[in-house]
């Protein structure tokens, strides 16, 4: 871990040499990942240009940890955690008039849920660590996404009409993801 001092606030970071066109910065987990292209070693440089991007990005990862402090990750068993898939699955398929083609659980290590073009919907094992409401939200948005493919205004109106506070209920993802990642690891 190599460390840079932003304003007031020491971060640690890594490097990552690729076969890359340009310099690119990353937040892996929390964690900053510079990846620069090989034989390019201007570090310092790249840092102070996106400093303030650097700074923000870190920041908020600082206020995501606080605000998730003093959260316990849920313990439900397998089965429990695929029945309360199931139920919020149901639930929202006929609230969205979709149906999901496939359900596939993994553990993935950068996001809670995706969905194909093909409407197979990929949950992240992770997910048997939250609350029930948390879950319902998962589901709703990737469903959300076999009409909408993108992130896009007419995607967040859709979940906003149904799930008025989703920008907390990010947040809380966020900090649910950095306990029950650490959890995971630490067992
Ligand atoms: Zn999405």
């Amino acid at each position: 871990m190599k460390k840079i001092t932003i304003k007031d606030v020491e971060i640690s970071y890594t490097v990552v040499e690729r076969n890359v066109k340009y310099p690119r910065l990353e937040l892996k987990s929390g964690c900053l990942v510079l990846i620069l292209r090989r034989g390019i070693n201007d570090e310092k440089g790249i840092l102070i240009k996106h400093s303030d991007w650097i700074y923000k990005k870190v920041m908020e990862i600082n206020r995501i940890r606080i605000y998730g402090s003093g959260i316990e990750p849920v313990i439900r068993t397998k089965d429990l955690f695929k029945e309360t898939v199931n139920k919020y699955l149901r639930l929202s398929e006929t609230e969205l008039g979709v149906k999901s083609n496939k359900i596939i659980f993994k553990t993935m290590t950068s996001k809670w849920g995706s969905c194909s073009a093909k409407g197979t919907i990929t949950l992240n094992n992770y997910m048997t660590g939250l609350p029930a409401r948390l879950i319902a939200y998962i589901i709703y948005h990737e469903l959300v996404h076999l009409q909408n493919r993108r992130h896009d205004n007419v995607f967040f109106r859709k979940v906003q009409k149904r799930f008025p506070d989703y920008k907390k209920l990010e947040d809380e993802l966020a900090a649910y993801w950095f306990v029950i990642k650490q959890r995971i690891e630490h067992m």
